[in-house]
């Protein structure tokens, strides 16, 4: 496919996977209708970048599926001045979304070479106001923090109490929280110390590993 092809196919993504299910944020619809998706995944499946289903990136993980990455970024109403930390960088995908949003993004994978792959398709996106870093997210980010908004994109037992922790005042976090096969998306609201949780819609997520998240054994 040339790029016109793929600008046809990422404008067909926004109309019927985004806008037709209801998301309206402005903002989302752009970036998502502006960031080349297929750059952010392995060449052989750049054809299939603007499929409604998530894909496999390598290390067994996956780039979530766009309306799942509209639906959240939507959920988590990020505002211009914000600073985002992102847990599961993955492809970079959900990153350079967030990007396009926000102030400054951190964004955290614990695997090295996920990590050292999405930069690199980071920087060659133009998105300079991401930094991407190893380790295990699960615990946040505590040495860039604190964290105008939070995004977990792998699915955890609890929300994270370090990640509460790491969330400003008047902040907001989104994760998937359930067991390991099915999982719903829950909003956290930080007002002044007091942290206000719904529940949204389902949906299933790899899982978060580490010291708040799932052990590889469970
Ligand atoms: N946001 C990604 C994207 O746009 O491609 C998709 C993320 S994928 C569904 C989940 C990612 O979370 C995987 O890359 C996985 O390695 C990562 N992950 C799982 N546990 C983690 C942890 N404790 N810290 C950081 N990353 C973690």
């Amino acid at each position: 496919m040339n790029e016109t092809g793929y600008t046809e196919a990422r404008r067909t993504m926004v109309e019927s996977q985004l806008r037709a299910r209801g998301i309206r944020d402005p903002g989302v619809l752009r970036a998502m209708e502006e960031i080349p998706r297929h750059l952010f995944v392995p060449p052989d499946l750049a054809k299939q970048a603007y499929d409604d289903r998530p894909l496999d990136i390598g290390a067994g993980q996956t780039i979530s599926q766009p309306y799942m990455v509209a639906l959240m970024s939507e959920l988590l109403a990020v505002e211009p001045h914000h600073r985002v930390l992102e847990v599961g960088t993955g492809s970079g995908y959900q990153a350079a979304i967030l990007a396009a949003l926000a102030r400054e993004v951190v964004t955290i994978e614990r695997f090295e070479n996920l990590a050292r792959q999405a930069a690199g398709r980071l920087r060659d996106a133009g998105c300079g106001n991401v930094r991407v870093v190893v380790g295990d997210g699960s615990a946040g980010a505590r040495d860039y923090g604190p964290f105008d908004r939070i995004i977990v994109t792998a699915a955890s037992p609890l929300v994270p109490p370090s990640l509460k922790e790491q969330l400003a005042a008047g902040g907001r976090l989104v994760c998937p929280v359930g067991t390991r096969h099915a999982q719903k998306l829950v909003v956290v609201d930080h007002g002044d110390g007091v942290f206000e949780e719904s529940e949204g819609v389902g949906c299933v997520f790899v899982p978060l590993l580490g010291k708040e998240g799932w052990s590889e054994d469970d």
